[in-house]
């Protein structure tokens, strides 16, 4: 049991994912034409929207059948796994990740499928950062009890970009987690996600981590 793990998101949190997108967009437009291209990002959607998931290998399943091209599927596939996603982690993620292991654990807690998210987060350089320590749900608000099975603590912080899981992870755990909003990426200044309470603490972009220490994070304790 530690006193403190912070659970830190990936997407538009460590990562930038607005950016991620539209370099694989580009990619996969030179490598398939814009016409295929389009459709496997309708297929995305699609599958996105059916299962409330980015799934990048359902994706690449229902794109592949119903591509003509049989060496289309492993041209994709090897876009996706040869991208550069260490490029695209936030300036200021690596020393806000070192700050937060100076007085607690710091956790990656991440939505998506277990096979391309979690390579994505190794390839981003993530996974060494944090130790090893990393968490993929399909739901991550509602696997709270399963968060503190493996990493039992006396108290939690969430880092995340989105108002709901703020609100959600609140609701599950009360006050025995605080929750820090980093307004980057395209949910965080929509309008239409703010209809949630105000996370306990907020800060502008990842580098805010720095200026808080175990006292802030421990606040909603108070
Ligand atoms: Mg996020």
């Amino acid at each position: 049991m530690t006193d403190l793990v912070v659970l830190l998101d990936v997407d538009n949190t460590l990562l930038d994912n607005d950016l991620v997108r539209t370099g694989l967009e580009q990619e996969l437009s030179g490598v398939l034409g814009r016409g295929q291209a389009s459709r496997f990002w309708e297929i995305y959607e699609q599958v996105r929207a059916e299962t409330d998931l980015v799934n990048f290998p359902e994706t690449m399943e229902r794109f592949g059948q119903e591509c003509p091209d049989t060496g289309c599927l492993s041209r994709v596939s090897a876009t996706l796994y040869a991208f550069p996603f260490d490029r695209y982690v936030f300036p200021e993620s690596l020393s806000a990740i070192r700050h937060v292991a100076s007085f607690a654990t710091p956790v990656i807690l991440s939505d998506g499928d277990q096979l391309f998210q979690r390579y994505k987060i190794r390839a981003a350089g993530l996974e060494e950062a944090v130790g090893g320590n990393v968490l993929v749900y399909v739901h991550k608000e509602q696997s709270t009890g399963d968060i503190c099975k493996r990493f039992p603590a006396t108290h939690y912080a969430i880092v995340d970009d989105k108002t709901w899981i703020h609100a959600a992870m609140k609701a599950a755990m009360g006050e025995q987690i605080t929750t820090v909003m980093v307004c980057q990426g395209q949910y965080a200044h929509d309008p239409a996600h703010h209809s949630f309470p105000e996370a306990d603490l907020t800060i502008e972009g990842i580098g805010g981590l720095l200026a808080l220490g175990p006292e802030w994070l421990n606040a909603s304790r108070a």
